[in-house]
């Protein structure tokens, strides 16, 4: 090969061959699963990549490639997501790989960023308690309900589609294409306003924890879509999507923004987290409207409250039952005053989404009010 290609740089065919053999490789994996339907492996698309002998960065705003002809330089166009991480202090690094696209006659650059970081010692907690159709987040003994609406959303665009769905076909028969085209754009519109409402809910989160130089708890989620609340959704492909757009979809946009910002996520058993008292580890007894009364101390609790508590308890390890590290926990956590005294009221203090969606940050509350 290398005396095939004298002109080019040793290193492309350094790559061609590490990529033949890659090929070569699964083929054979491939044939001994019996899924292969040729006695050869072909090749269809031609693609190089260029390791980090062939390329390198010329500043941020293009990179030089060796070629037969000297080194090129390509200048790139700098997008949001790109500037965002610079910004941060995130580096790129010599893993980063280009891909020439024969067919499409473009570069591909697949860049990799690294960040040097001191030792995240988390200071205190933010604990995160995903609902159908809020959001509750303790700060600093302050319980916030974040609404989302995010099932609410769902299933109503779920209900709108249908009625839509019937109307058309009623009118023009099924799946006529007027109907599709209603239907991409509800499902379109549905997309955009879910993600626009997960995103700005993650980066408060995740903003106020970096500036706290808090660590975020959140439960940690099943595969299934199991979860009580929604269960009594019938239809398992709706409940999917409900768990998906609310649980899962919530806790994904969290685990991208507390990677960006370097704040670390601690995952815990959600099992009965709203069922005990937090301060008497005894059973709450539920009345209407998620509220409910402890068995042993008669004091009332709001279901999210028990939650984001017994959540933080958990993830400080300490929920095996003995008084005083729980105590000892809350007072190092907060850097106060005990706050779940029995008089104290339990309640969650509710936030409208079109209040939190303007929030720049959940300290910044006061200034609002
Ligand atoms: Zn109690």
């Amino acid at each position: 090969m290398r005396s095939l290609y004298s002109q080019l740089p040793s290193h492309y065919v350094y790559t061609a061959c590490q990529d033949a053999a890659e090929r070569a490789h699964s083929f054979l994996r491939l044939k001994r699963m019996g899924r292969a339907r040729k006695p050869y492996p072909e090749v269809r698309n031609v693609s190089i990549w260029l390791d980090d002998h062939l390329w390198r960065a010329e500043g941020l705003t293009s990179i030089s490639l060796a070629t037969h002809k000297d080194r090129v330089r390509v200048s790139f166009e700098l997008n949001k997501h790109f500037l965002r991480y610079v910004n941060r202090g995130w580096r790129l690094t010599s893993e980063a790989r280009v891909k020439l696209d024969y067919k499409e006659r473009r570069l591909i650059l697949y860049l990799t960023f690294k960040k040097e970081v001191s030792e995240y010692r988390p200071k205190a907690y933010i604990t995160v308690d995903v609902n159908e159709n809020a959001e509750a987040v303790l700060v600093d003994g302050v319980v916030y309900l974040l609404e989302t609406d995010l099932s609410r959303v769902t299933l109503g665009y779920y209900y709108r589609r249908k009625r839509v769905q019937e109307k058309y076909d009623r009118a023009y028969g099924p799946g006529s294409r007027p109907a599709r085209r209603v239907l991409r754009r509800l499902g379109s519109n549905e997309k955009a306003l879910k993600r626009e409402i997960r995103w700005k809910l993650a980066a408060l989160i995740v903003r106020e924890a970096a500036r706290r130089q808090a660590a975020i708890v959140l439960e940690r989620l099943g595969k299934e879509p199991a979860k009580g609340m929604i269960e009594r959704i019938k239809d398992p492909q709706l409940r999917h999507r409900v768990y998906q757009a609310t649980f899962k979809g919530i806790q994904k946009a969290m685990e991208e923004k507390a990677r960006e910002y370097g704040v670390p996520i601690i995952y815990v058993d959600p099992r009965n987290t709203s069922r005990v008292c937090p301060i008497h580890r005894a059973g709450i007894v539920y009345g209407k409207d998620r509220h409910g009364v402890c068995s042993r101390g008669g004091e009332t609790w709001h279901r999210d409250v028990v939650a984001c508590y017994n959540l933080l308890l958990r993830a400080l390890g300490s929920d095996g039952g003995d008084a005083p590290s729980r105590v000892r926990a809350f007072v190092t956590v907060d850097g106060g005053p005990v706050p779940l005294g029995p008089t104290a009221a339990h309640e969650p203090t509710d936030v409208p989404r079109a209040l939190w969606a303007r929030w720049r940050s959940l300290g910044a509350r006061a200034t609002i009010n």
